[in-house]
C-alpha cells in the first residue's frame, strides 16, 4: 500500500484538527476516578455498553475507598455484561486499593504512576491522560489502527509501533488527533462498509478506498 507523503500528512492533520476540534471521549464520567474505571472497562467492549454499565457502578462505589472495600461478587454482577468481567472486577478493586493506599484516594495523573494501577496498561493510561489532561500523547485502539493503515499513515503490524509512527509523523496536537481518529473510525471509516463515497471527508488522501468499491 502507498504511504502518505509529508504534504499529505500535514493536510490530513489540519483537516482532522479542524473537523474534530471539539472531540472528546464518548465515555460518560464526572471525575478522574470514574474515567479510569470507564476506560478500563472499555477494553474489548464498546463505549455504548460501558455507558450502560457505569451509572449503577458509580452509584454503588462513588469513591476509590468504596470500591477498594467492595465485595467482588457485587462488582462482577454490576459489570457482567462487559467482556472479561471477572478479570476486570479483580483489577478495578486492585486499582482502587492502590489509589487509596498509595495515592491518598486521588488518581495519579502521571503515566508512570497510572500504569502501576490494577488493569491499567500504557494504552489505558494514555487514553486517560489524553482525555483528562489533554496530554500530547497518542493511543492506538482498533479504530485508530485501521484508519491509520487505510490512510497510509502506518504499515506497522502492532498497535505500539503504529502509536510510535503516528507520534513521529504528527508530533503535536496528538490528543486531539487521537480523539478525531477514534470518531472518524467509529462513524465514517468503519471496519465493514466504510462510508467512502457518502461521508468521508478524507477520501482524497485514502490509500485503500478502491478496495471498498462495489464490484
Ligand atoms: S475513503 Fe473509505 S476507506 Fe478511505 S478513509 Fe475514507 S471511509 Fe476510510
Amino acid at each position: 500500500m502507498k504511504k502518505a507523503t509529508k504534504k499529505e500528512i500535514e493536510a490530513l492533520k489540519s483537516t482532522l484538527l479542524e473537523r474534530y476540534s471539539e472531540a472528546v471521549t464518548e465515555l460518560s464520567y464526572t471525575n478522574a476516578f470514574e474515567l479510569v474505571i470507564a476506560v478500563s472497562l472499555s477494553a474489548q467492549c464498546t463505549d455504548k455498553r460501558v455507558n450502560l454499565i457505569t451509572p449503577a457502578l458509580f452509584k454503588a462505589f462513588p469513591t476509590p475507598k468504596d470500591l477498594a472495600n467492595a465485595d467482588i461478587e457485587e462488582v462482577k454482577r454490576l459489570i457482567q455484561s462487559c467482556s472479561f468481567f471477572n478479570n476486570k472486577a479483580i483489577n478495578l478493586i486492585a486499582m482502587a486499593k492502590r489509589v487509596v493506599e498509595v495515592y491518598g484516594g486521588e488518581i495519579p495523573l502521571d503515566e508512570k504512576e497510572l500504569i502501576t494501577l490494577g488493569g491499567v496498561g500504557q494504552k489505558t493510561a494514555h487514553v486517560v491522560l489524553i482525555e483528562y489532561t489533554q496530554a500530547n500523547l497518542m493511543a492506538v485502539d482498533t479504530h485508530v489502527f485501521r484508519v491509520s493503515h487505510r490512510l497510509g499513515l502506518s504499515d506497522d503490524v502492532s498497535a505500539t509501533a503504529t502509536e510510535a509512527t503516528l507520534v513521529k509523523k504528527f508530533k503535536t496536537n496528538l490528543h486531539q488527533l487521537h480523539q478525531g481518529l477514534v470518531l472518524f473510525g467509529r462513524y465514517i471509516c468503519t471496519a465493514k462498509n466504510p462510508k467512502c463515497d457518502s461521508e468521508c471527508f478524507l477520501n482524497a488522501f485514502c490509500k485503500s478506498k478502491d478496495g471498498f468499491k462495489p464490484r
